[in-house]
């Protein structure tokens, strides 16, 4: 079993203002087995997290189990977990098969057991040649391409046959096409595994393409923590709906007048639900993603009349900017579908997938 769990975990380092709080007493359990995701912005807490839980960091207070054990304050090298960093963090004098094989060394594994374990990693990583390809292992890490270096590291951490996995932003410096690739992979890897997986990233479509469950933080707490469905159709609060998609939800500030929202001069039916649970003349916060609108030429009862200001071509479909009455909405319409510049459009926005916010928080 290694289910990973932290309890009122604080992480304060200081500062010249009297201290940086990077943890804000942040619990959370990892299933043995998951994929698990930190999402975030830059220096909301999630490397201190990882690192904390690695053991690099010590908490302020708080505790940190991994299995049965409390090892809040066992050294990183006692906790059975293997990280892997963003730049990799390989040793550039040491070939690879001296690389993968360092933290068996360093536990004092036996030659031919070491040899055995990098072998399998190397295999399973894609390392070993082919018949027709020469194999990577006795190069050194600056004559390989930053993919292959992130093979190395993943095999390093894989042959020493951990508990948990740590991964620290581990795709970040791959270009975009290898990044998917790797993305597949590690993944694939994963799943074949089945070792409890922490992964750091500020990348969402990364988090929800990766994670069982994803904790989307924010100054040292989490904000909301569910499955990619859960985060990308009901974000629990206007921040995690403002982070999640890759074309940001449209947030529409309006008020809630006989049964609907009245917002840029467009009478919205409210989302299914909670009609009973918002007040009459409440300030609310309508929610609807781009993809989830139905676009026409023709007048739509309950839609948005707005004029097109900007159309962005995104491949397959196109992201249509709206002006209406003022406010931009932004809605997704097939490629095929290019209105003039300027032309009047109504969108509708689908009940089912629209959302209301009270106060920042989900209403439904
Ligand atoms: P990024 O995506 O940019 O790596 P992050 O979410 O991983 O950000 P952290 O690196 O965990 O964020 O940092 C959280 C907060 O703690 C930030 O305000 C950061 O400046 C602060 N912090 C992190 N490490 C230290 C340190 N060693 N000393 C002082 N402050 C630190």
């Amino acid at each position: 079993m290694a289910q990973i769990r932290t309890v009122d975990l604080t992480k304060t380092f200081p500062d010249a203002a009297g201290g940086v709080t990077a943890l804000d007493a942040l619990s959370l359990t990892v299933e043995d087995g998951e994929f698990f995701a930190l999402l975030g912005p830059s220096g909301c807490g999630k490397t201190t997290l990882l690192r904390t839980l690695a053991g690099l960091e010590t908490p302020t207070s708080g505790a940190v189990h991994i299995g049965t054990a409390d090892v809040t304050h066992t050294p990183p090298g006692k906790r059975g977990v293997a990280m892997v960093f963003q730049d990799y963090a390989l040793f550039p004098h040491m070939t690879v098969t001296e690389n993968i094989a360092y933290p068996l060394r360093v536990r004092g594994v036996p030659k031919a057991r070491q040899r055995e374990a990098v072998l399998a990693a190397a295999s399973e990583l894609g390392l070993t040649g082919t018949e027709t390809t020469l194999g990577l292992l006795d190069r050194r890490p600056g004559a390989l391409s930053g993919g292959q270096q992130q093979r190395v590291a993943l095999a390093r951490a894989t042959a020493a046959d951990p508990t948990v996995f740590l991964f620290d932003e581990p795709l970040s410096n791959l270009d975009a096409r290898l990044r998917l690739e790797a993305r597949t992979f590690l993944k694939r890897l994963q799943r074949e595994l089945a070792t409890t997986t922490v992964f750091v990233t500020h990348d969402q479509a990364e988090a929800l393409a990766l994670a069982d469950r994803i904790a989307v933080m924010q100054s040292g707490r989490i904000r909301q923590l569910g499955t990619p469905r859960e985060v990308y159709r009901r974000p629990a609060n206007i921040f995690v709906a403002s982070f999640i998609g890759s074309t940001p939800m449209n947030l529409l500030e309006g008020t809630v007048r006989d049964g609907r929202v009245l917002v840029a001069d467009s009478e919205i039916a409210l989302p299914h639900g909670t009609a009973e649970r918002v007040a009459e003349r409440a300030e609310v916060v309508l929610g609807a993603r781009p993809e989830y609108f139905r676009v026409s030429a023709d007048p739509l009862e309950g839609a948005f009349r707005g004029t097109v200001a900007v159309a962005e071509n995104l491949g397959s479909s196109l992201l249509l900017t709206l002006d209406v009455a003022g406010t931009a909405v932004q809605v997704v319409v097939g490629e095929d579908d290019e209105p003039e510049p300027g032309a009047t459009l109504w969108a509708l926005p689908r009940q089912d997938r629209t959302l209301l916010y009270a106060d920042g928080e989900l209403v439904g």
